[in-house]
């Protein structure tokens, strides 16, 4: 399987609009991130998250078929670009399913209203809703929610094979722990250093990856108050940032 960082910032994006801080205005094109969500491809092509930019990174990452979105909540910079599925609808037939969990799903539904109108207006996207209850798969692929929490929130991880998905935690149950122990391959969320009430922070995020001993890991979900290369100077060598268009053959 294939994976492709589409965009590893958080929620405002990196540069942030009207900051001038050192990050911001970095010539490094790593400190340069996009909202977050990734491409998974192996005889599927599934994306975790439409974020904002999904149109912007889907040109940077061009594909022709997208068998599945899989969500892992509905907050704004993770859902805002699912009326950009449209033009998959014109390459492909039939509906777009689109997996979350019971809040995430009715979240869309009054976010993205017209979509679910009853006859609804030929501009919009045809999808077709999938309730996460426990494992499913996508065709034949194999996905294992994992439940963790972002502030008093559940949401969702994504466990395909000997990967991990897991963004906006801030707390992960000794059962995901145990989901997800030395797996090969894990990408968890790490805001910045300062603690936040519904992310992990740096610190937190290592603790985790310590307690989940992965193969290797990737962080994401990044905020301007952390500069790529001066945070990997710190990291073990098996826990790496990643960066906008890191792309991982597993
Ligand atoms: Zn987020
Ligand atoms: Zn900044
Ligand atoms: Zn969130």
């Amino acid at each position: 399987m294939k994976v492709t960082f589409l965009g590893t910032g958080t929620s405002h994006g990196i540069p942030m609009l009207g900051c001038g801080c050192k990050v911001c205005t970095s010539p490094d094109p790593r400190n340069r991130r996009m909202r977050p969500s990734v491409l998974l491809q192996h005889d599927k092509q599934i994306i975790i998250d439409t974020c904002p930019d999904f149109r912007t990174q889907l040109i940077r990452h061009p594909i022709k078929r997208l068998d599945a979105v899989l969500f892992t909540h509905w907050h704004a910079d993770h859902i805002l670009g699912l009326d950009d599925l449209r033009p998959f609808n014109y390459w492909q037939s039939g509906a777009i399913p689109i997996y979350g969990n019971a809040q995430t799903l009715e979240r869309i539904r009054k976010v993205f209203a017209y979509i679910f109108d009853p006859i609804p207006y030929e501009g919009a996207p045809n999808v077709r809703t999938q309730l996460i209850e426990g494992p499913f798969d996508v065709d034949g692929l194999a996905v294992e929610p994992l439940q963790v929490f972002h502030g008093k929130s559940e949401i969702l991880g994504f466990k395909i094979g000997d990967f991990a998905y897991i963004t906006d935690a801030s707390f992960i149950p000794e059962t995901t722990l145990a989901q997800v122990r030395n797996i090969g391959c894990l990408v968890l969320n790490a805001l910045r250093y300062q603690p936040h009430p519904t992310h992990f922070n740096l610190e937190q995020s290592i603790q985790h990856i310590e307690k989940i001993q992965p193969g290797r890991a990737f962080l994401t979900h990044i905020a301007h108050q952390l500069d790529h290369q001066e945070v990997e100077n710190t990291l073990p060598a098996h826990v790496r940032i990643a960066y906008d268009g890191l792309a991982l053959e597993l």
